[in-house]
């Protein structure tokens, strides 16, 4: 079925005119239409339109040549934090109310350049907080392979829509964990780039000094051809690199002799899992086989990342969601004065992990509280980023689970806020130091059957490096062949 297709194969039978950009849409949309009530990936989606991306792409193709739009024909779907002009953005929230975006973020005005067919909003926590997508304004989101389970979050959507084959792959954002839990807990490939690699431009912010827009898709190939689309400087997020944009797939060459792998002590941690502790401890066994080199490393400052990442993330999403004041954008309650408007709006707009965070990121904010615990924050995250920056000159890339357990189920944690941030424990200090982290599947549980990530974390700008290493790993397992029964 084209749905199942990675992108690499779609590509390949579109060029060579086997089957139609129209098929392959419709495909989706079937697959949409038969397993999206049980998942619910997609908040919404538009398949009219889809269609008529599908059949100018159709007339492109039959234009015949060559072509470099890479991605020419091929359905990606997008999380509802992402602008897509004239398409619906709310972030999972009922703060948003009606509103419509007026342009394109950067990387949906390069997937699009890229010929691609851009649909459907999916699924998330609100403002992307939270681990299970238990926290979105319109419904749960399902895991493939257990539908009494979480799909993961705050990318849920993403993640669960690619593993049910209802799109060929789709984009992300990762400020402490989004892409690559969810990943790990659907058994897709979910890649995290370094911070600054990939344009923020039409991301709707929560933690701007750790937020990073990534792809997920089937296979490491399919994340190698969407970073080198969406990588790259742009003048209208001044916190991208003007790094070259490599190859990526040129790397993918399956040599990984002689490359040194950190394993960190710290991650031996009591909540792990022993069937993820077997899978990752196979994982490495594979990697030594390959002809690396598997080195002990420590990342000493490992028990602090999940306090100050909440400490860091709340204070930034304090400030940046000032804006959904009920004026500008969206829904509004009115009131007596515009302070009473102001606070009816969001007391009825935000749902309360939102303004639990909220609440936090003034505080640790406030005069008094910034010293002892901002600032201090900042302090310790330059050390987690040292201790990396520090392994990374004995090894080239570090491995870890990405999740201490595989998907929980829904309702289990979403009582209890610390429980479910501690979820993120292995997936959070990449964040804070801006290096690049990706997550592929390294195996299943047995009863019931459900996927386990393997985590590679690499240096800043080493996407390439990891990307080699990851495929390597995939191309020697059978893991990434796997499909839930739907
Ligand atoms: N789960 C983490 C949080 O709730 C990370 C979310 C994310 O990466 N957007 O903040």
């Amino acid at each position: 079925m084209l749905n199942q297709l990675t992108i690499s194969e779609l590509t390949a039978k579109l060029a060579r005119r086997e089957v139609s950009a129209r098929e392959a849409t419709q495909a989706c949309l079937d697959q949409i239409a038969r397993v999206d009530g049980a998942i619910h990936a997609f908040i919404s989606h538009d398949a009219a339109d889809a269609l008529a991306q599908a059949d100018a792409a159709d007339k492109e193709l039959s234009q015949g040549g060559r072509t470099a739009r890479c991605l020419l024909g091929v359905p990606i779907a997008v999380k509802d934090v992402l602008a897509v002009k004239n398409q619906p953005l709310n972030c999972a929230s009922k703060i948003l109310g009606n509103f419509i975006s007026p342009y394109d973020a950067t990387v949906i005005e390069k997937l699009k350049a890229a010929g691609a067919i851009v649909f459907g909003r999916l699924n998330m926590d609100e403002f992307a907080m939270g681990s299970s997508t238990e926290n979105s304004a319109f419904g749960l989101t399902r895991n493939p392979w257990d539908t009494t389970r979480i799909p993961g979050g705050s990318s849920g959507g993403s993640a669960a829509a690619v593993a049910a084959d209802e799109c060929l792959a789709s984009l992300g954002s990762d400020t402490g964990g989004s892409i690559r839990q969810p990943a790990a807990l659907c058994g897709c490939v979910g890649l995290k780039p370094t911070y600054g690699r990939v344009s923020r431009y039409g991301l709707v912010a929560f933690a701007s000094s750790l937020d990073q827009i990534g792809p997920f898709t089937k296979d490491v190939r399919d994340a190698a051809t969407l970073l080198g689309v969406l990588s790259g400087v742009d003048p209208r997020d001044s916190t991208s690199v003007p790094q070259p944009v490599p190859d990526y797939a040129a790397a993918l060459t399956g040599d990984i002799k002689g490359l040194k792998l950190g394993l960190p002590r710290e991650y031996l941690i009591g909540g792990l899992d022993p069937e993820v502790k077997a899978a990752v401890d196979a994982a490495v066994k594979k990697f030594t086989e390959l002809g690396a080199e598997i080195v002990e490393i420590s990342l000493p400052h490992t028990d602090y990342a999940v306090a100050t990442y909440y400490i860091i993330a709340t204070a930034e999403a304090s400030a940046n969601l000032a804006r959904f004041d009920g004026i500008r954008y969206g829904a509004r309650v009115e009131g007596a004065d515009s302070i009473e408007l102001y606070a009816r709006t969001r007391g009825a707009g935000f749902g309360p992990e939102v303004k639990r965070r909220i609440i936090l990121g003034t505080y640790v904010l406030s005069s008094g509280y910034h010293d002892a615990y901002y600032l201090q924050a900042q302090k310790v995250r330059t050390l987690i980023r040292n201790d990396f920056l520090r392994a990374f000159e004995k090894v080239d890339a570090i491995v870890t689970p990405t999740t201490p357990t595989a998907a929980f189920r829904a309702g289990e944690k979403s009582g209890d806020p610390l429980q479910m941030y501690l979820s993120d424990i292995f997936t959070i200090s990449c964040n804070l130091a801006g290096i690049p982290g990706i997550s592929l599947p390294c195996g299943f549980t047995k009863a019931p059957k459900l996927p386990i990530g393997l985590q590679l974390l690499g240096q800043p700008f080493g996407e390439a490096s990891l990307l080699k290493i990851a495929h390597a790993y995939e191309q020697s397992t059978p893991w990434h062949k796997e499909k839930a029964a739907l």
